[in-house]
């Protein structure tokens, strides 16, 4: 009986470890609505569709880690988890820090006002103050190209968008699919008229981590050409 128990316990303890062997650590901001956002308690999305392949062709199960945005490139470098999917899009200076997969989405920045808004032109954000997530591609833009701007940098962007509500800032530039889920649950707010920029979404892992990039890539591949990508943006976006 005492070696039936001893037998059990030590089961007990090897699925335990072997559970931690068996798991692939995903990195996101879940603030991000139709690509990782809540719903009932659980973070759910486009990427987090994707993730959930790209765990299952690895026989690994998902555990998903919700962090601010500007924190998700040290969290991989640190090696506190294997990838990021965070509609996170592919830029020079993020490539000099991880790996990017091949593109999943394409996507495109856009100003969101209040429905009066008098900004018509990418010349009127001039002197504007500009409401961007932390970190974000819309973030270096403004603090780059638009100098005259006054900017408030927001860790979420639903902080960022009652900014606009109170009017302490003019707009928010953000990409275009959060966008437009924001304004639907906000009737006071538009997207304006106004081309800024496009961009493209990619799966990141720490620099070198190839074994993990190839798989990843092959999912994707898949993924895209089986038009999956799409039905998962559809299931989101209903
Ligand atoms: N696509 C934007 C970027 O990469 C914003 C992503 C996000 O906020 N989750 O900077």
């Amino acid at each position: 009986m005492k070696k039936l128990i001893l037998l059990i316990m030590f089961c007990v303890f090897l699925t335990g470890c072997l559970k931690k062997e068996n798991t692939l650590v995903l990195v996101t901001e879940a603030g991000f609505a139709p690509y990782e956002y809540y719903e009932n308690n659980e973070v759910v999305g486009i990427d987090i569709d994707i993730a959930r392949e790209i765990a299952k062709s690895l026989d690994k199960e998902l555990v998903i880690k919700d962090i601010a945005f500007d924190s998700i490139i040290n969290e991989l470098n640190s090696g506190k988890a294997d990838f990021a999917l965070a509609g996170m899009s592919i830029t020079e200076e993020r490539k000099e820090e991880v790996d990017f997969s091949v593109e999943y989405a394409e996507s495109k920045q856009v100003i969101i006002a209040l429905k009066n808004s008098k900004i018509k032109s990418q010349s009127d954000l001039n002197n504007k103050t500009i409401a961007v997530q932390l970190g974000s591609v819309a973030d270096i833009y403004v603090s780059e190209d638009i100098k005259s701007a006054k900017v408030i940098r927001q860790k979420k962007f639903l902080t960022a968008s009652e900014d606009i509500k109170s009017k302490k800032a003019d707009c928010l530039i953000m990409d275009l699919l959060p966008a437009t889920e924001l304004v639907k649950n906000n009737p006071e707010l538009t997207i304006l008229d106004v081309e800024l920029f496009t961009d493209k979404y990619a799966v990141a892992v720490a620099k070198g981590n190839d074994d993990l990039l190839i798989q990843i890539n092959k999912v994707i591949t898949k993924l895209i050409d089986g038009d999956q990508i799409n039905e998962f943006t559809l299931n989101h976006t209903k």
